[in-house]
């Protein structure tokens, strides 16, 4: 299956770039990505048991600075708005898109639009933040979002239209996951609807690295670095105790990726468990059993368990939050209780440690390869909005920096594949069963 990669322009793009790498060099203009250049979307020639959900080719725009621009950088305008869930190095991709308009291509007003999409609406307007390299100067020492972030409000896209239309602005990055992508969407879309000259470019958040088509998303290294650290104090705890059982939450709603790589990074995990593969308690093969076996050999045990593991073991949450995403109910208190009751009613000696380290995670500051990778993400978003291009998010794609239709990019999630190498290597690290529970 191919997918369609063309990215929307506003126009021709017909000023000359100010950036001066060129002439400065005195090589012919090396330093700009031609229109042309692309990368192979799918690399293997064939593939079996892939452990990406989205196989198939396509031609993915390579990112960069262009020798032609849309915008006439006197006339630029731009916003940045951070929505959802807090994520290492936000404030990271805030500072680079700053630094990029400001002394890349001369651009002097730039607007922090505050707390969301709601932060635009008529009845919850908050006053905006000007940006400029003072503002962001130190922002990347800190975890969270200088700017604020909310959820709900998104849909209301003829009114955000209105604010952008108010506020003067033709350019406008998204920073956020997937609810805030569809909602750029939304708002690009009746930007054309109205005839609108404003670019509407996206730098996809998630922290549990579960957008197709990218490679690897921003905060996702810190958050695995973070939770390796609670991984190793829940074995501490449990190994320094009689029957000690350590029990982490991570975050993982949807993909086990964190909890994955979690495993892998510390070596102490003796299951993990995810929303991809489903589990059972009870039984010869249900992890109760299971733990109490490891326990009698071992006499300390730690689990993983992601966010969004063993949700059909819960009772049914049909709430939602402010932006329509399903309520989990909580699994690791669920296992907690579970457990508890199992060696309780045996009156086996035990002692169980829960750690829920996810709040600490997420508003922790950026490991230094995840700076590296906001802040390369936010120059191309930069570039890419200069040229025209909108309806788009940057990412990173076989090592590439490419530009992906919004589009194509919020149509699906990615998963870890329960029969591929990633899920494979971690059955290796933690020795559990490919099944636990029945077949
Ligand atoms: P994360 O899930 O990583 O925290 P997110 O961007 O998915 O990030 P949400 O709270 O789901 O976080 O959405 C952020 C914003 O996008 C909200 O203001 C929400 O109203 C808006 N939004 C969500 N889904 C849609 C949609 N389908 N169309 C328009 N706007 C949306
Ligand atoms: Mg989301």
């Amino acid at each position: 299956m191919s997918h369609d990669f063309s990215i929307a322009r506003l126009g021709e793009a017909t000023i000359p770039s100010p950036i001066p790498y060129a002439s400065e060099k005195g090589t012919d203009m090396a330093n700009y990505v031609g229109d042309d250049e692309r990368i192979i979307f799918n690399p293997a020639l064939s593939r079996s048991g892939s452990e990406h959900p989205v196989s198939g080719q396509g031609l993915l725009e390579v990112a960069g600075p262009r020798r032609d621009i849309y915008f006439s950088p006197g006339h630029v305008h731009a916003g940045v708005i951070t929505c959802g869930g807090l994520c290492p190095g936000i404030n990271d991709v805030i500072r680079a898109i700053t630094r990029c308009l400001w002394y890349r291509y001369g651009v002097r007003r730039i607007t922090g639009l505050r707390f969301g999409y709601p932060g635009l609406l008529p009845e919850t307007a908050e006053p905006t933040l000007p940006l400029d390299p003072d503002v962001v100067d130190d922002i990347h020492k800190i975890g969270g979002t200088v700017l604020g972030s909310s959820r709900g409000g998104g849909v209301r896209t003829a009114e955000i239209v209105d604010a952008l239309e108010r506020l003067n602005l033709n350019m406008l990055f998204t920073i956020g996951g997937d609810g805030t992508q569809k909602g750029a969407l939304a708002i690009a879309e009746e930007i054309e609807r109205r005839n609108l000259r404003i670019t509407v470019v996206g730098i996809p958040k998630t922290i549990d690295n579960d957008f197709s088509f990218i490679e690897r998303s921003f905060g996702f290294e810190t958050a695995v670095a973070e939770a390796a650290q609670a991984v190793a104090a829940a074995h501490t705890e449990a190994h320094s105790a009689i029957n000690g059982i350590g029990l982490v939450k991570v975050m993982g709603r949807d993909s086990g990726f964190i909890a994955a790589h979690t495993a892998l990074a510390s070596h102490e995990a003796n299951f993990v468990l995810i929303p991809e593969v489903p589990f059972s308690l009870e039984g010869e093969r249900g992890l109760l059993h299971l733990l109490e076996r490891r326990l009698d050999a071992r006499r300390h045990a730690v689990i993983i368990v992601a966010e969004g593991a063993g949700q059909d073991l819960l009772p049914d949450s049909s709430e939602s939050d402010a932006s329509g995403n399903r309520k989990l109910s909580d699994i690791g208190i669920f296992l907690k209780d579970a457990i508890s009751r199992h060696f309780a009613d045996r009156g086996k000696p035990f002692t169980l440690k829960y750690i829920d380290p996810s709040y600490m995670i997420r508003s922790a500051v950026a490991a230094p390869t995840d700076s590296v990778y906001c802040s390369r993400l936010g120059n191309n978003a930069v570039h890419a909005a200069m040229s025209g291009r909108t309806k788009m998010l940057v990412g990173l794609v076989n090592d590439h920096f490419v530009h992906i239709p919004m589009a194509v990019a919020v149509s699906r999630r990615k998963q870890v594949d329960r029969e591929g190498n990633l899920w494979r290597d971690v059955l290796e690290a933690t020795h559990q069963p490919m099944q636990i529970g029945p077949a």
